[in-house]
């Protein structure tokens, strides 16, 4: 936990997760605590719970960490930040962003249209910024330039060269012209540093987006002339998320320097270089060398960039500009936790079920089978293992040709699944870790895992470890203070082999089984996902119509250390919600299923009353949940 946790996350004397939304030092909220209560209020996981104060600690620590490298460094400007809402566009966590960044004019970046129409009431101040990137069309490049005419500073930002031809139609024929003053503008620049990991794409030559240097090189000429209406005023890059190396940001950082310092030195007086996103959070149990693993902390990405900046500026003799970055997931990935139900566990027979099948002798596969399990533990566990599979494969092959029963195909499957878990209990008494073993033996791991049907959707809440394989802590949210004795794996509810996780982090390497307890009758059992808060809700996805899950806002009871307040519960999507997505009304649902019942009302196969029943119960379900009522 200390290796991911940053401080916000500690497990505490009752051997419950508790969060620390100001850090490490501040008052601690008992996440079980949380479910428990939102449990007594009928409010049942899957739930998000959104730590809201742990959103303002963020941005209060990201100002800040600029704000001291660019003291330390003695840079000769200032830091303004935005926030990208594609991150989480949530209206309570983007407000929450901008209360708390206030103090130090925190902007805001959009990258589509209905973003912009989001973000752009909310530049209560004018001296805000709204960066607006992504792709942009005649009627949102005129409500940008119209952000202009109302004296904000909404800034595009040129993603394509198509899009200065856009901006100079639209210049003509602005809404609210503003004679006095140009209209500013930027450009992404296509760097040749690139990041590395996960997202590395999103930066370098081959990027999607960004101009390159002879297509800048190119407008620039357009515009250098004062009475172009226009000036370039920001030059931005983005490297991609979650980059893994302050080498890769120093780099890029270096590289956009350069180009803002010639531009300088060429007579533009840009103000502004903007960074993009990329800072990086610790999703790896502080395992470096994990795909999604980062090698540095807030402050030395903010030194890096400061001092990189510094550096450059003095060398070439331009003065520094504003440092803009728009980081995203670092501000928001800590401030949710999701939540699910374990709903059963499904775990490999261990010893034989069935009796030994008596009439008749043994065929000489499922002897060899029984001769092998009773050898172990003496055989060499890869060894014994291969010969399992082997005949295993043999016994399924003859089975498919009839030359075996069905009693003797399911002895075989219970002494195929005896060896392996003897094997893994020599393994495990060998004190040899699951990930330290040669990959047949760490699939043997994989075979043997409990499954644990856990109440939620892979696609829904956890897309990213599906779509790009990346990984997110987590562990149980309580009995942290009992030893886990089983491995297990977690399936979804979908009807989807991808509906699973079985990779996890550990500070040693990747896992494919995760160290759960026992299930206990009549008692819950909760596990918790971590960093969850940027991207994942707002990406998922509605594979088999699962929806939007719950979400609890919780906050800390500033006159009572360790107390909470649930501020607001918004309730997860219906069953109706969801199909309405897809075109069904209940109405028209509704009218179908009573003409299905009434047919057999007819005929007499089903009573009225009987009848009534079955189309209640359809129409209850349409108002419930999408996930299964625990
Ligand atoms: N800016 C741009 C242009 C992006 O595409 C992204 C997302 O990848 C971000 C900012 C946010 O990045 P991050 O969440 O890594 O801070």
């Amino acid at each position: 936990v200390p290796a991911w946790g940053a401080g916000y996350f500690h497990v505490n004397e009752a051997g419950h997760v508790a969060v620390r939304p100001q850090g490490l030092g501040g008052p601690s909220i008992d996440l079980f605590e949380v479910v428990s209560r939102l449990r007594r209020q009928g409010i049942h996981p899957p739930l998000l719970v959104r730590f809201q104060d742990l959103l303002r600690t963020r941005v209060v620590q990201l100002n800040r960490a600029f704000r001291r490298a660019i003291a330390e460094v003695g840079y000769a400007n200032v830091y303004q930040g935005v926030y990208p809402i594609k991150v989480n566009q949530l209206r309570e966590v983007v407000e929450e962003i901008l209360e708390a960044g206030q103090p130090f004019s925190f902007g805001l970046e959009c990258g589509s249209k209905p973003e912009l129409l989001a973000a752009l009431p909310y530049l209560e101040r004018d001296d805000m910024l709204l960066i607006c990137n992504g792709c942009k069309d005649r009627a949102m490049m005129q409500l940008i330039l119209a952000g202009q005419g109302l004296g904000k500073r909404v800034i595009p930002v040129l993603e394509r060269m198509e899009e200065f031809a856009l901006l100079l139609e639209v210049l003509h024929d602005r809404l609210l012209p503003r004679a006095s003053t140009p209209v500013i503008f930027g450009v992404r620049l296509r760097l040749s540093t690139t990041g590395a990991g996960l997202w590395a794409e999103s930066g370098g030559e081959t990027s999607k987006f960004g101009l390159s240097l002879s297509e800048l090189l190119g407008l620039l000429d357009r515009v250098a002339d004062t009475r172009s209406g226009l000036s370039l005023q920001l030059l931005h890059f983005h490297l991609g998320s979650q980059i893994a190396s302050l080498t890769h940001i120093r780099e890029a950082v270096t590289e956009a320097a350069r180009i803002y310092a010639r531009l300088r030195q060429r007579g533009f007086s840009i103000t502004y270089l903007d960074i993009g996103g990329g800072l990086g959070v610790t999703y790896e149990a502080g395992n470096p060398h994990a795909p999604g693993s980062i090698d540095y902390t807030l402050e030395e990405y903010a030194r890096a960039v400061v001092s990189t900046l510094r550096r450059v500026c003095d060398e070439e003799g331009v003065p520094p500009p504003v440092i803009i970055s728009e980081s995203g997931r670092a501000l928001t990935a800590y401030h949710s936790v999701f939540v699910t139900e374990v709903l059963g566990m499904r775990s490999k027979p261990r010893a034989a079920l069935l009796k030994i099948p008596r009439n008749g002798t043994l065929p000489a596969e499922l002897k060899a089978l029984w001769q092998l399990v009773e050898t172990l533990p003496s055989t060499a566990p890869l060894e014994a293992y291969r010969h399992a599979q082997a005949l295993r494969e043999t016994i399924n092959q003859h089975f498919r040709e009839g030359r075996l029963s069905l009693e003797q195909k399911a002895f075989a499957e219970q002494l195929y699944w005896m060896a392996s878990s003897r094997i893994q209990t020599c393994l495990a008494e060998q004190g040899t870790f699951s990930f330290e073993l040669p990959e047949p033996l760490q699939q043997l791991t994989l075979e043997l895992a409990d499954h644990y049907l856990c109440n939620f959707s892979v696609f829904r809440s956890l897309i990213d470890h599906w779509a790009i394989g990346q990984h997110f802590p987590i562990m149980p949210i309580h009995r942290l203070n009992e030893p886990p004795t089983r491995q297990g794996i977690l399936v979804d509810l979908t009807c989807d082999s991808d509906g699973q996780v079985s990779n996890f982090v550990t500070p040693f390497g990747q896992k494919h089984t995760l160290e759960l307890h026992p299930l206990r009758p009549n008692e819950p059992y909760y596990l918790g996902f971590f960093l969850m808060g940027a991207y994942q809700d707002i990406m998922g996805d509605q594979h088999n119509l699962f929806g939007r899950v719950t979400e609890a806002h919780v906050y800390a009871d500033e006159d009572e250390p360790g107390n909470f307040y649930l501020e607001l519960v918004l309730p997860g999507a219906t069953v109706q919600e969801q199909l309405a997505q897809v075109q069904y009304y209940p109405n028209d649902l509704e009218r179908r299923m009573n003409r299905l019942i009434q047919e057999k009302v007819r005929t007499g196969a089903v009573r009225p009353r009987e009848g009534v029943e079955v189309l209640e119960l359809y129409r209850q379900i349409f108002r419930g949940s999408t996930y299964l009522e625990a």
